[in-house]
């Protein structure tokens, strides 16, 4: 299998090619040139285990990765989540909720990122290449990368967070490493500012290939097709335990993990509607009901991993709304750029709707669905699972098996607010206040973060 860039301007390249490469060297985002069909097999892969569907459905992707490897890539990807399940799908009500915490850092970025780490060191080892890894993470990206590449050959990982702006959990789960070759920088300002710094650093090419700079972001190819393993896993549990017309209600940022849907279904896993779930900022939603795609302002939410204006693989969805024609997507694009607004005709819409429906859950809502289905069901939801129950809920006209993003746990001060009480942390958080911590404080300038990379690779 091949990959393409969805601006249509680059050559044709591999697995490994589009893995390294993350994004599209025209700009775009890699996508296979082909989307291949598993609707003949449905009842075969129903039956696998978790590790088992996960071979089979990457295995038609990863190409050029020998099937003893890819295998043992895998293996080692999901021995990491406590359950072999990795992602395991509890009824509650009349919700299917789906699991996809049970990670090291009990969210579900771990699913894409372990697998991503694998292959990162995989490859690099295969081509004697050295990979410096930087990012800015305002909370959950930054602990699942460092999570993913831990201790593993031929890749630092450098990451920024803002000092004392991110959860008290999440700045642990990333200071707790102390492996040689993770680096936790907390930068004196804001994620923006810390952002900004990695962008200018990719931005000086120089730079940039003197000291092998790479990116986790959520656009590498590899992280949605880890994603697209569990929905179908998570439609055949819902299916076992007696769900029938499914759709799968999904809390959306990036769109990175709803498209994984999105390609499971062109695959032929036979899904109802995909329902995006967002909270308050609702570009996604707004867009889906009114044909309105305009960024607007930042708000923060209870759910701070879904306050995202620009939804970075949307791209990938407007590829195959436009018919895979490029050139109208350049133009989208470029209209965007430049207007921070993309319109659509009518039959466009038509096609949105037909594929999407969409909830969006304001701060109150999100507390009250807590609060709600903790009383009903004795279950605790995190507040971005909230926003997707709480579609499920106002909406009831389906089976919706709703993904839950997130441990409760990771996101305390809501749930006690919702619930009266604070989640019972599982081990792995609770252990966290115990270990050593390895994070150094840096300025907030571009020169003082090249330096310390510089001085540490
Ligand atoms: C990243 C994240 C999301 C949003 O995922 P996207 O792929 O950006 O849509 C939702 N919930 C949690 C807990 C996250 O960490």
């Amino acid at each position: 299998m091949n990959y393409i860039s969805t601006r249509g301007q680059t050559d044709k390249v591999s697995f490994k090619d589009a893995v390294m490469m993350g994004l599209a060297v025209d700009g775009g985002l890699l996508l296979p040139e082909s989307v291949p069909s598993v609707k003949d097999r449905l009842d075969e892969l129903s039956k696998l285990t978790y590790k088992e569907l996960a071979y089979e459905i990457i295995s038609l992707f990863a190409t050029d990765i020998p099937e003893n490897d890819l295998k043992r890539l895998i293996d080692s990807s999901y021995s990491t989540f406590e359950t072999d399940e990795v992602a395991p799908v509890v009824k509650k009500g009349n919700v299917y909720i789906q699991e996809l915490f049970h990670g090291p850092t009990f969210a579900f970025k771990d699913v894409a990122l372990q697998l991503l780490g694998n292959f990162f060191e995989y490859i690099l080892k295969e081509r004697g290449e050295q990979l410096n890894i930087i990012g800015a993470t305002s909370g959950d990206t930054g602990s699942a990368a460092i999570y993913g590449v831990r201790g593993k050959e031929n890749i630092n990982i450098f990451i920024l967070h803002p000092k004392g702006r991110v959860s008290r959990v999440q700045e642990m789960q990333m200071t707790s490493v102390t492996d040689a070759n993770v680096y936790n920088l907390a930068i004196d300002g804001t994620f923006d500012d810390a952002q900004d710094i990695v962008k200018a650093a990719f931005g000086d090419i120089e730079y940039k290939k003197e000291y092998k700079l790479g990116a986790v972001n959520s656009i590498n190819w590899a992280r949605v097709l880890a994603q697209i393993v569990y929905y179908f896993y998570g439609y055949f549990q819902a299916q076992k335990q007696g769900a029938k017309n499914i759709r799968f209600i999904v809390p959306t940022g990036n769109f990175g993990n709803i498209f994984a849907g999105y390609f499971a279904k062109q695959m032929g896993l036979p899904m109802d509607k995909l329902v995006l779930a967002t909270n308050e900022n609702n570009i996604l939603a707004r867009f889906i009901n009114d044909g309105d795609y305009s960024t607007k302002k930042v708000v923060q939410t209870y759910s701070p991993s879904m306050d995202i204006q620009i939804a970075s693989n949307f791209e990938r969805y407007l590829y195959f709304l436009y018919n895979k024609d490029s050139e109208v997507l350049r133009k989208k694009m470029h209209e965007l750029k430049d207007t921070g607004k993309i319109s659509f005709s009518n039959a466009e819409m038509e096609k949105v709707r037909s594929e999407f429906a969409t909830y969006s859950a304001s701060n109150k809502q999100t507390e009250n669905t807590i609060q709600t289905f903790f009383r009903d069901n004795d279950y605790i939801l995190d507040p971005h699972t909230a926003c997707g129950v709480a579609g499920a809920k106002a909406m009831a006209d389906a089976d919706y098996v709703c993904l839950s993003t997130a441990h409760p746990a990771k996101f305390p001060d809501v749930v006690e607010k919702a619930t009266g009480k604070p989640p019972v942390k599982p081990d792995g958080i609770e252990r966290l206040e115990t270990l050593d911590k390895k994070c150094a404080d840096i300025e907030n300038n571009l020169q003082a973060v090249k330096d310390y990379v510089a001085d540490n690779v």
